[in-house]
């Protein structure tokens, strides 16, 4: 495909920290000129939390957060998945309503703003709207939970625009187990494996992360496409539940998906590791028995309390966020990775990594250890528009 050299002019705002990186000058300038001609896809971010709930207007550069269009532009990240994560404790038919309720407030950000960003649902939707200089906004659904146990309800979510689903979040639902809580399933249930069938019919991508080992290994067997881990890290360097196993990167690649690494720092650094482990803990234990607009006040004041749009800088840099990538290379091979930060939905960030805007860094960070501009474009989004051409189709 063609790619736009529209950014070539753009001006980064990168700042090396003295002592972070070791990318020379000169590989920074040819970072920030390949980070501006790369498609850019992102498989995971948590703003759409902050448009529902915070209302914030991301057609303009925001003070705060890690996400907005003026910065996903100056990133690079031309193709962002916006999750339209629902908490666990939205059960049942709550879940289906909050779902629409953050597919609405994406849907005012496409109508505000039409010149700048639009939804994709296909892979030629990306390359036409990319071409066309915009934003193209992949939309995804994070919780098997999300379909009430209903495949109407995961078919009009097709129709709706939403082109993958993480089969679970941190709790296991009634077909399938999470990695960080205790099985009851032993994997996928036959509901489960429906289910993803049913997502191999629709063109619907499966997305493994937060999913346990045996519910990873169920869906290979069952799944005759290729399948995703729209933000996952290296078990090899935090060891938090929700990151995969090098025998897992080799399934992953021997199943032709792509794994996008998550930025938590808590995903890239095991000084960081406990930060996660609490985290969900505390998310399994949250369970308010509310509906309607009470259950939506408790999910404002958890998400504002716990400053979910506002990570701090945590253990990790951005040289970590390329070991991650590099150790992934090695085990699994160049055509099996991505990008798939969670910016907006993790506490703490890398340094040098701190939002969006500062992609150019880690490219020179891969520059830096030897990376040809070629195998940058396929974990910018290359590997991805492969696997998106494949399931979701032309
Ligand atoms: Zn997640």
């Amino acid at each position: 495909m063609k790619i736009p050299r529209y950014l070539l002019a753009a001006t980064f705002c990168l700042t090396p920290v003295a002592g972070l990186t070791q990318a020379t000058p000169a590989e920074i300038t040819e970072a920030k000129r390949i980070q501006a001609t790369v498609l850019g896809v992102d498989s995971h971010n948590d703003n759409a939390q902050r448009i529902l709930i915070e209302g914030v207007d991301i057609g303009k550069r925001l003070p705060d957060g890690t996400i907005d269009l003026p910065r996903l532009r100056e990133g690079g990240i031309h193709v962002p998945f916006f999750a339209l994560w629902v908490p666990s404790y939205y059960q049942k038919a709550e879940a289906v309503r909050r779902t629409l309720q953050l597919r609405d407030a994406m849907q005012k950000v496409f109508d505000k703003y039409p010149e700048q960003i639009e939804l994709a649902t296909s892979a030629h939707d990306i390359e036409r709207i990319v071409g066309q200089k915009k934003i193209a906004a992949i939309l995804t659904a994070e919780g098997g939970h999300q379909i009430d146990d209903d495949l109407a309800v995961l078919r009009m979510y097709r129709r709706m625009g939403i082109l993958s689903m993480t089969l679970t979040h941190f709790r296991n639902n009634d077909w399938a187990d999470s990695s960080t809580t205790p099985p009851v399933h032993n994997g996928l249930t036959e509901f489960g494996k429906q289910v993803v069938r049913e997502m191999n019919t629709l063109g619907m991508m499966v997305d493994i992360s937060h999913v346990s080992d045996k519910t990873f290994y169920d869906v290979l067997d069952v799944t005759t496409k290729p399948v995703i881990a729209s933000h996952s890290s290296c078990f090899v360097m935090s060891d938090v539940p929700r990151n995969m196993k090098d025998d897992m990167f080799r399934a992953l690649a021997k199943n032709g998906g792509v794994v996008g690494v998550n930025f938590g720092s808590s995903f890239l650094s095991q000084k960081d590791a406990d930060e996660l482990k609490q985290h969900i803990a505390r998310a399994n234990t949250e369970e308010p028995n509310l509906s309607g607009a009470e259950l939506d006040a408790y999910a404002a004041k958890e998400h504002i309390d716990h400053d979910e749009g506002h990570p701090r800088t945590g253990a990790a840099t951005v040289e970590d966020a390329a070991n991650c990538i590099d150790h992934i290379v090695k085990v699994a091979g160049i055509d099996h990775v991505g990008i798939g930060s969670d910016f907006d939905g993790i506490p703490s960030v890398p340094l040098g990594l701190e939002d969006v805007s500062k992609m150019p860094a880690l490219t020179a960070a891969l520059l830096h250890r030897g990376y040809k501009e070629e195998d940058i474009r396929k974990i910018m989004g290359g590997n991805y528009l492969r696997v998106i051409k494949d399931v979701v189709g032309h």
